[in-house]
């Protein structure tokens, strides 16, 4: 069997797979608005190319953990959720004495970040309003069945990881962050009454692969005129790829260097081995430490 019939099984699979109609949910929180535009206005899809095996592949790992949840002891899980004032569902992965916690399937690259920098506001938006929608239903402090939510917990599990690399994320629930989730959401909702579509916000390339709506929504294009957004995060992830950039730069000028110091050289000086290596376009040199550890270079 091709990959290809395997992947066409998987999406058909998926296809079939009972689900409300495709709207806006909570999970949607603080991505692209003008998908949330579309997604509010049940637009129907017009990308017949979004890649769908990290979303098949979520849904399976999601799958079994939901039938974990029933060996935790007081735990709810897969729990549906409403926020009023937006009309807004959607589920939970678990409650449990006062802690609620959303699974995000990703990958171990993605996870090297989010060690280091934390969540999204995506993530972040949707774990606090998952929180507050659960706090709302609730009777209040004296009639109250259930515990209020007072942490929310993202749990990181890469696809291409073991138990050691997954990551638990949490954070005290802050209905501010709730709030502020909610009032982004009743912008999309003002924008579909007024018939104003948000101007796209991603780039083209990345919507060809993984939005619905392109084709619908052109998506934005480097020529376009840039909106300046404000997500700290964001401009963290940006920052860190201008300065890998620059060090790998700088990097590439030393080993070119080092290789030309070393040109011809081959035996053992120092506590290393320098060997030469036949490479697409002619010799390099190959060093390998033999004295003092480390890795072969
Ligand atoms: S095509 Fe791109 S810009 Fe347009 S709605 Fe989808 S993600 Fe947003």
């Amino acid at each position: 069997m091709s990959a290809e019939s395997i992947i066409d099984a998987l999406v058909a699979a998926d296809d079939e797979r009972p689900r409300t109609k495709a709207g806006f949910g909570v999970s949607g929180l603080g991505g692209c608005a003008r998908k949330a535009y579309h997604q509010m206005r049940h637009d129907d899809p017009a990308n017949p190319s979004v890649k769908r095996l990290p979303a098949i592949l979520g849904t399976a790992i999601h799958a079994a953990l939901e039938k974990a949840a029933d060996r935790l002891p007081n735990a709810l899980a897969e729990v549906a959720l409403f926020v009023e004032e937006v009309e807004l569902a959607g589920t939970a992965d678990l409650i449990r004495g006062g802690v609620l916690d959303d699974y995000k399937t990703t990958t171990l690259k993605n996870l090297r970040w989010i060690k280091s920098h934390g969540p999204s506001r995506n993530h972040r938006w949707q774990v606090m309003t998952y929180a507050y929608a659960w706090n709302a239903e609730q009777p209040g402090p004296r009639g109250q069945e259930k515990p209020l939510i007072h942490m929310v917990r993202l749990i990181y599990i890469p696809r291409d990881g073991d138990e050691s690399d997954v990551l638990v994320w949490e954070e005290d629930y802050d209905e501010a962050v709730a709030l502020e989730a909610i009032e982004w959401a009743a912008s999309a909702r003002r924008a579909v009454a007024d018939e104003a579509p948000p101007a796209p916000e991603k780039h083209f390339s990345y919507c060809a692969n993984w939005c619905q709506f392109y084709g619908l929504c052109p998506g934005l294009d480097t020529s376009d005129a840039l909106e300046e957004v404000d997500d700290p995060w964001l401009a963290d992830a940006a920052e860190g790829l201008l300065v890998a950039q620059e060090d790998i730069r700088e990097a590439e000028g030393r080993k070119e260097g080092a290789k030309d110091a070393l040109d011809g050289f081959t035996g053992i000086v120092g506590d290393f081995r320098v060997t030469w290596q036949r490479h697409r376009y002619g010799y390099y040199p190959k060093v390998t430490r033999i004295r003092g550890g480390g890795d072969e270079r």
